[in-house]
């Protein structure tokens, strides 16, 4: 069974060829096993996931099953889970068993999906290689010694090692996109807005969107079309009603216009790269679309501007880190700051403290104006590139990464270099367009993402062109060497 897409499990269950029950016996028996291996899960939930496995059978027993009914999938641990614990990947929060649902997770339970577990992040999705969870790194499952990269590499390790079907995660920056690239996986970040973040522990609230990782554009549809929709409990979340995003899926390609930033395909990217990522466009040359080169001008602007915009709000964010309302809190502090000192100095790491200083620096008086407005026309501009560019063409293409996987410990001690890591995925984060990254080749046996970048909700119209791509291509299908 652990071979099969979410939409082949969601048949078996069907046509009762298998029940919940059992795939998630088998599901958390794999995990049980095989984790060690990856350190992909910071909590298996037995007990809560053989429970709502039983409810799902029984729902369907009652004639009222979905297509998520009973599928077992992995929460990012930055979903809050009622009464189930969520670290977000930090000693700050390794404590925490929050007392209410994320809308997201209400909504795949609702859907009777079944959550096996939280899966390892970087801590408070700071990071492209997971390796500053406080829960230790996670290995690749396309080598040893592999980082699947960052921030949702547990969400994506669990699913390459097919642990799972599926995982939720999060992206700021890039942290859906870039590990889909990095371990062979579809990965979805839909428009700024489009899934409520309510209850999703906040990094940088103005980029933040929540996503899917899957093996293929399908089973993306189908999670999102259950995760999506609008929320009163999220004032950024948009009253737009939600199509059935599997639809579009089968829709000729005939006419669509393609664009490829220029700024994409320059020194940033190695010439290995660049031919897999246009090989793999020339496939949509042949299923009738017309492709062209487009400049986005600002591009190399992106990463500098998210620099500052990000750690401005999540020094604002993670100040409810006191030690005093939930959370680590110091052993005898002495007085009121020591409290704070103490907690905080205690229950952070390092990524996290480096970015805290830095948007504290950059919203102080006297250098806000110089950084964090600064950053802000910043992006004002990158924005105003793609709107540019969607006049002329329907989705932008280029590569999601600039590598394949890298080595742990390569990049650790190098921030700037880690943080280009997202040079081609930051840019849609601050712009809050929608983009996915799908398996488009291989370099050095390591799989290639091509990313793929679409107009304001245009979700569906990404997921008919990764999907129409999915069926004359099998990069989608290629298996982890380490994954069992
Ligand atoms: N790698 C980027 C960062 O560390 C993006 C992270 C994310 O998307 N959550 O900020």
């Amino acid at each position: 069974m652990h071979t099969r897409t979410l939409s082949e499990l969601a048949q078996a269950l069907q046509t009762g060829e298998t029940t919940s029950e059992a795939l998630t016996r088998e599901t958390l028996e794999r995990i049980r096993a095989h984790d060690d291996n990856y350190n992909s899960f910071v909590t298996v939930a037995e007990e809560r996931a053989l429970e709502q496995a039983r409810a799902a059978d029984q729902a369907r027993a009652d004639g009222n099953a979905g297509p998520l009914t009973g599928i077992p999938f992995a929460h990012k641990d930055i979903f809050c889970t009622e009464d189930l614990l969520t670290t977000c990947g930090s000693h700050m929060l390794d404590n925490f068993a929050p007392p209410y649902n994320s809308t997201v997770a209400q909504k795949l339970d609702d859907a009777g999906a079944v959550c096996v577990g939280k899966a390892n992040m970087d801590e408070f999705a700071m990071g492209s290689s997971n390796e500053t969870s406080y829960f230790g790194p996670v290995t690749n499952p396309w080598g040893e010694g592999l980082v699947p990269g960052g921030s949702s590499g547990g969400s994506a390790a669990a699913v390459a090692a097919r642990l799972v079907p599926a995982a939720t995660a999060t992206d700021t920056g890039g942290s859906i996109r870039q590990p889909a690239a990095l371990c062979g996986l579809t990965g979805l970040k839909p428009t700024y807005g489009r899934i409520s973040r309510y209850g999703i522990i906040a990094f940088a609230s103005s980029l933040d969107q929540a996503g899917t990782l899957t093996h293929d554009a399908r089973d993306a549809a189908l999670m999102l079309n259950t995760m999506a929709g609008f929320d009163p409990k999220d004032s950024t979340s948009l009253d737009r009603e939600v199509p059935d995003y599997t639809d579009n899926l089968e829709s000729d390609l005939g006419g669509l216009r393609i664009g490829l930033p220029k700024e994409y395909f320059s020194d940033t990217l190695s010439p290995e790269m660049a031919e897999q990522v246009r090989n793999a466009i020339s496939e949509y040359e042949k299923l009738g679309a017309t492709v062209k080169e487009i400049s986005l001008p600002h591009s190399h602007l992106a990463v500098a501007a998210y620099y500052v915009i990000a750690p401005a709000e999540a020094s604002a964010n993670l100040s409810r880190f006191d030690g005093v309302r939930y959370g680590h809190r110091c052993e005898n502090p002495q007085d009121l700051n020591d409290l704070y000192l103490r907690s905080r100095s205690e229950g952070f790491g390092e990524e996290v403290k480096r970015r805290i200083l830095v948007g504290t620096y950059a919203l102080s008086a006297g250098f806000f104006d110089a950084y964090y407005l600064k950053a802000q026309k910043v992006r004002r501009l990158i924005q105003q590139d793609f709107t540019d560019a969607f006049s002329e063409v329907d989705l932008i293409m280029g590569p999601t990464s600039p590598s394949p996987a890298f080595a742990q410990g390569d990049k650790t001690d190098d921030p700037i270099n880690m943080y280009l890591e997202d040079v081609f995925t930051i840019a849609s984060n601050l712009a809050g367009l929608p983009a996915m990254s799908i398996p488009g080749g291989m370099v050095n046996d390591l799989p290639v993402g091509l990313q793929i970048i679409g107009n304001y909700f245009d979700e569906a119209r990404m997921l008919n062109a990764a999907h129409r791509f999915q069926q004359v291509t099998d990069w989608h299908q290629q298996v982890a060497p380490n994954s069992v």
